[in-house]
């Protein structure tokens, strides 16, 4: 068995051994192999059993998904059922075995084929999408052709899922069958719906591996290492052996950051801080709050668009964030304004492509030109408040005019409640993100137009350095402690709070133990990050002292290189704290 290993994006931290189970990829035939005439009436039969046995998996999925994640994530499956029963596709498929006598498999091949034409010619970007759905419901049925007793069973044991892709649908099945031991796959990143879902089950995995599907058989045995973002495959037994301790330490290591999760999140001389948990699904608020989050800092509305492939209603919105307000009340949750348009393209809508996304028509400017589903998610969120501890925020503001826009319309949309007595909370706070250098440099005038802030450091570097941050070219450029960035970040707190008003971070930074350190040397109280992270920054800020780091940070600031301040404030604050970064590099 050969022996390799492939880097890939670790996604959801910890580490599995065991072995491959792999999903394969459906090729549709190229070959038409042929039947005599009197086979024709049995091969149709054959396809009807593979159309009842695709029916009856995708109900299955449908109701177990409606289950685990509620109705709004099985609307797609629906979709797909319907297709299953479009009497045009059986029609064309039966024509084909019966006129060219030919396999069902010929005629599904053809079928696939037809349809790709079909839609790579259709000129609207939404409908021209659609080609995945049917190229999915065509793969589960070419998959059903082959009789069950032939197929491979699943012996349930726990194993390490392979595949090149993952559909939410099958993202969300397999991964909550309970069997899974890790994820290795050749596509997707770090908000990709398998990474979101790996990470709130606790599931090691790392994505992007490019061509792990292909260099895998079923029974290889791998190692998923999804902290440092790699896969070894057949590894010798020394190896096996050195990542056996690993993993044996990484768990005694997350037991001992969930005893953190109960404790209380003060400083050693008292200072009082607040991790929060960044979340892009309603699930994720449990397990958020078990691990020691004391509310939502940022909700990712955008993802509600994403996994749909229709606009969601008022209703659906306000679902989806009633139930997180509930869950997480009495605590805070801020709910973000979809943060889309640029690379986050939303098929919903024809979103015109644009040659610098990332300087274009996204998040508040996006929303400002829509501003009936503006409205309709604004409505969605001031009914929520009257669920729980709710707050709007804004992302990326860049000047005063947005603000006072946002705000007739926010007084707009609460007339209509009113006068439809929908109750909510007259005194919702309205915050706003600070991720342009723009709205940074105007902390203080901005400050005043709103109830709270919150830095969204990962777009703020990027603006603020011209890194673009998914940029691997660049990356070596990309640093949180770059002297620009943290007197940034330093204006921003410190004027916030001369101002009384409240902020936050919660940009991956808050998420980093050193540039935690540093964040609360500047005062900050706020941390809002993945979930994840919470356990080994609040152990990080516990085993400091505020008065000690608020005097190392002042004099690292005085310094002219990332490394420099970086190494500074390690020496200095490990002389008097030795434990402090202890926590830093395991996960
Ligand atoms: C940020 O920019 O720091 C942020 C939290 O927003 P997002 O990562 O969703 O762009
Ligand atoms: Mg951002």
């Amino acid at each position: 068995m050969e022996y390799f290993r492939l880097r890939g994006i670790g996604v959801s931290p910890g580490i599995a051994i065991g072995e491959v189970l792999l999903t394969e990829r459906v090729i549709f035939t190229e070959r038409k192999e042929k039947i005599l005439p009197h086979q024709v009436e049995h091969e149709l039969k054959r396809l009807n059993k593979a159309i009842e046995r695709t029916k009856s998996q995708l109900t299955r999925i449908k109701d177990q998904i409606r289950k685990k994640m509620g109705e709004e994530h099985s609307f797609i499956l629906e979709a797909h059922l319907l297709m299953l029963e479009d009497k045009s596709m059986r029609s064309g498929l039966d024509r084909i075995i019966r006129e060219e006598h030919c396999r069902a498999e010929w005629a599904l091949s053809c079928i696939h084929e037809k349809y790709k034409r079909l839609f790579e010619s259709i000129s609207d970007e939404y409908f021209r999408q659609r080609e995945s759905d049917i190229s999915d419901v065509l793969t589960k049925l070419y998959r059903n052709l082959e009789s069950p007793d032939k197929k491979k069973k699943d012996d349930g044991r726990e194993k390490i899922l392979v595949a090149h892709d993952l559909l939410p649908s099958e993202a969300a099945l397999k991964l909550s069958r309970g069997n899974v031991l890790a994820v290795a796959i050749d596509m997707g990143g770090q908000t990709s719906h398998t990474a979101i879902l790996a990470r709130s089950l606790n599931i090691p995995a790392v994505l992007a591996l490019r061509n792990i599907s292909q260099r895998v058989k079923n029974g290889d045995y791998i190692i998923v290492d999804g902290s440092d973002g790699e896969v070894i495959v057949n590894p010798p037994h020394a190896l096996r052996k050195e990542f056996f301790d690993k993993k044996e330490k990484y768990e005694d290591y997350r037991r001992e950051l969930r005893k953190t999760a109960k404790l209380r999140s003060t400083t050693l001389d008292n200072f009082r801080f607040y991790p929060l948990a960044n979340i892009e699904l309603p699930e994720e608020v449990k397990p958020a709050l078990s691990l020691g989050a004391e509310g939502v800092g940022l909700f990712r509305s955008e993802f509600i668009y994403l996994q749909s492939t229709s606009l969601p209603s008022e209703e659906e919105h306000y679902l989806i964030y009633s139930q997180i307000a509930k869950e997480t009340s009495p605590f805070p949750v801020y709910i973000r304004t979809i943060d889309i348009g640029g690379e986050k393209s939303l098929p919903q809508l024809k979103i015109e492509k644009e040659p610098n996304p990332a300087l274009g028509l996204r998040a508040i400017r996006f929303s400002l030109r829509e501003t009936d589903l503006f409205k309709i998610q604004l409505r969605a969120i001031l009914r929520a408040s009257a669920m729980g501890n709710v707050r709007i925020l804004i992302p990326m503001i860049t000047e005063i005019e947005e603000i006072v826009e946002i705000k007739i319309l926010l007084r707009e949309v609460k007339e209509e409640l009113k006068l439809k007595r929908h109750k909510y909370d007259e005194n919702i706070p309205l915050g706003v993100m600070i991720e342009v250098p723009a709205a940074a440099a105007m902390t203080d005038l901005l400050v005043k137009e709103v109830d709270y802030l919150s830095i969204g450091t990962n777009d703020l570097i990027q603006y603020c350095l011209a890194v673009d941050r998914g940029n691997e070219f660049v990356s070596y450029l990309y640093k949180p402690l770059h002297p620009s960035v943290l007197r940034l970040v330093r204006f921003v707190i410190e004027t916030a709070q001369k101002a009384g008003k409240e902020i936050s971070v919660c940009g991956e930074m808050a998420a980093d133990p050193l540039a935690a350190i540093v964040l609360l040397g500047f005062g900050l109280v706020n941390f809002s990050m993945n979930p994840i992270f919470i356990p080994k920054i609040k152990k990080t800020l516990r085993s400091v002292e505020f008065k000690t780091v608020k005097k190392v940070i002042r004099e690292a600031m005085a310094l002219k290189t990332a490394q420099e301040i970086e190494e500074y404030i390690i020496e200095k604050i490990l002389v008097k704290h030795p434990n402090a970064f202890l926590m830093g590099k395991v996960i």
